[in-house]
């Protein structure tokens, strides 16, 4: 950042403003204050970000892998050296909680950044003999360029999720992050550049999706898209990208089910699970459990332990180590998040706690703050049951047997993500294999093994990310022949 606290873009190894001169405020959610400004880059920049990683593609693509995954694992460092600083810039650009992100978001972009480095030198090869006759072997070349779009809830832990796996397979990466959080992923620009990252192997551009993203999108230079953010922008790619024959991982939105057994342990640290699956980052995480679904037979007395935890819950300044729930990310989020609590009211919905704004005295008085809200009385038929909310608004929603609870979770079009909570292994084994989702987590959430596959079914996207299904992605299998 420079002294104007105005960011840059990254291109061909170089800082540089948009060529059009135009720049966006970047507002501290806890505060509404503007705090820093993001290039308003369009397809000029996106242009000339493109061309730096042509230029750049031969020679990355040639560099051994191992000599790309010490780069990488130099740019980890140097993230890793800074994790205060990061955490609070990513704090005070996003209202996530500075103790969340120093504990989760800027460890997981170093690992995700070391995990990459090393996964690529253990990548093998394929090869299929066909006895005396020929033999085949399976050559994964890098792409050229790519091109990662990233959302705003988890920032630096979403972008280095992509470009890690785009760089360690070879390829030069053109990179947007959101335009609503771009400080962290700024910082790890110019990180790259102090890391000896080649010019032109790693360009970041910061705009608005309509300006920056589309051009990204549209390039016929750029050969495939890496994608997380909303179903509906997704989908917008999608019709963008086909004609064009892009390879496209998508990684959209979700309205995850927890469901709560009969033979829940009320004792474990479950419950204390299932309320963080609601309400960490404010409940804006992808993989947030937003319909908890809870076996009528205990349902009232799970309904007075739960709503106990929620109350406990502190909405506060994101900088204050106490403080459970920081604010939503912008303005325009938060009112949708008031109007979806609105809408939940007309529905019919009754509101257990919670149900509004949050005052945060002090230095965060005009800050976009929440109260966690737990609604009750919906059926899953609901808009509230049936849309994303992305918020601190739980549904609590009773259940018969096991086969209502498959029904109601697999019943809406989203497929990204549940939980189940039982002590029957077998009735865990069988519902996870009857969820139409692409993660099912057993008595645990958001238990991450970066080897796994990642992703979501239905409108909850296409695609893997995660171990070596990232770099299947990043990467065009070739099959060579060879008569023996
Ligand atoms: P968004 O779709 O508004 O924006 C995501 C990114 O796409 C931003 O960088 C934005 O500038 C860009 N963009 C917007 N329009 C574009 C266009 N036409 N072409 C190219 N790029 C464009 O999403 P958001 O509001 O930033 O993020 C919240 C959403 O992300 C939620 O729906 C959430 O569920 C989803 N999400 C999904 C996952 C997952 O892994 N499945 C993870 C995190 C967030």
């Amino acid at each position: 950042m420079t002294s104007s606290n105005a960011l840059q873009n990254l291109i061909d190894g170089r800082l540089v403003p948009p060529r059009n001169g135009r720049y966006l405020d970047v507002v501290e959610p806890a505060t509404g204050q503007v705090f820093a400004r993001c290039p308003a880059a369009d397809s000029t920049d996106v242009e000339a970000a493109v061309a730096a990683a042509r230029a750049a593609f031969p020679g990355w693509a040639a560099t051994p892998a191992d000599v790309r995954a010490r780069l990488l694992e130099r740019l980890a460092d140097r993230v890793e050296a800074e994790l205060d600083a990061l955490a609070e810039l990513e704090s005070r650009d996003s209202g996530k909680p500075v103790a969340l992100a120093r504990r989760v978001d800027i460890p997981r972009a170093v690992a995700n950044l070391r995990f990459f480095a090393h996964a690529i030198t253990q990548w093998p090869s394929e090869s299929h003999p066909m006895e005396e006759r020929a033999l085949n072997y399976t050559l994964r070349q890098p792409l050229g360029v790519v091109g990662c779009i990233s959302p705003w809830n988890l920032p630096l832990y979403l972008f280095t999720w992509k470009i890690a796996p785009a760089l360690a397979a070879g390829n030069t990466v053109v990179a947007k992050p959101s335009e609503v959080t771009p400080c962290t992923a700024a910082r790890l620009g110019e990180l790259a550049v102090e890391a000896g990252l080649p010019p032109g192997v790693l360009n970041i551009v910061h705009g608005t999706g309509p300006d920056c993203g589309q051009a990204i999108v549209e390039h016929p230079s750029i050969k495939a898209i890496s994608f997380t953010g909303s179903t509906r922008t997704g989908a917008a790619i999608a019709a963008s990208a086909a004609p064009r024959f892009k390879k496209l991982s998508l990684e959209l939105g979700g309205k995850n089910p927890a469901i709560v057994f009969d033979d829940f342990d009320f004792e474990a640290a479950s419950l204390d699970t299932i309320v963080r699956s609601g309400f960490a980052n404010q409940g804006e995480i992808c993989l947030c459990g937003s319909r908890l679904l809870v076996q009528r037979s205990i349902y009232e007395r799970f309904r007075a332990r739960y709503l106990e935890r929620v109350r406990a819950l502190r909405v506060g300044d994101p900088r204050d180590a106490d403080s459970d729930l920081g604010a939503l990310v912008s303005e325009p989020h938060y009112r949708k998040i008031l109007a979806c609590i609105e809408r939940a009211r007309a529905e019919g919905g009754t509101i257990l706690t919670g149900g509004g704004p949050a005052t945060v005295a002090g230095r965060c008085a005009d800050g976009w703050f929440v109260e966690p809200t737990v609604v009750e009385g919906l059926s899953n038929d609901s808009a509230t049951n049936q849309e994303e909310i992305f918020g601190p608004v739980v549904c609590l929603i009773p259940f018969d047997d096991e086969a209502d609870a498959i029904a109601l979770a697999n019943g809406t079009g989203y497929g990204l993500a549940a939980s189940l909570w039982t002590r029957d292994l077998k009735r865990a084994h069988r519902v996870a294999a009857r969820l139409e989702f692409g993660l099912v987590w057993v008595n645990c959430w958001l238990l991450r093994d970066l080897r796994t596959p990642f992703g979501g079914v239905k409108n909850s996207g296409v695609g893997r990310e995660g171990g070596v299904e990232a770099l299947r992605f990043f990467t065009e299998p070739k099959n060579v022949c060879l008569a023996l």
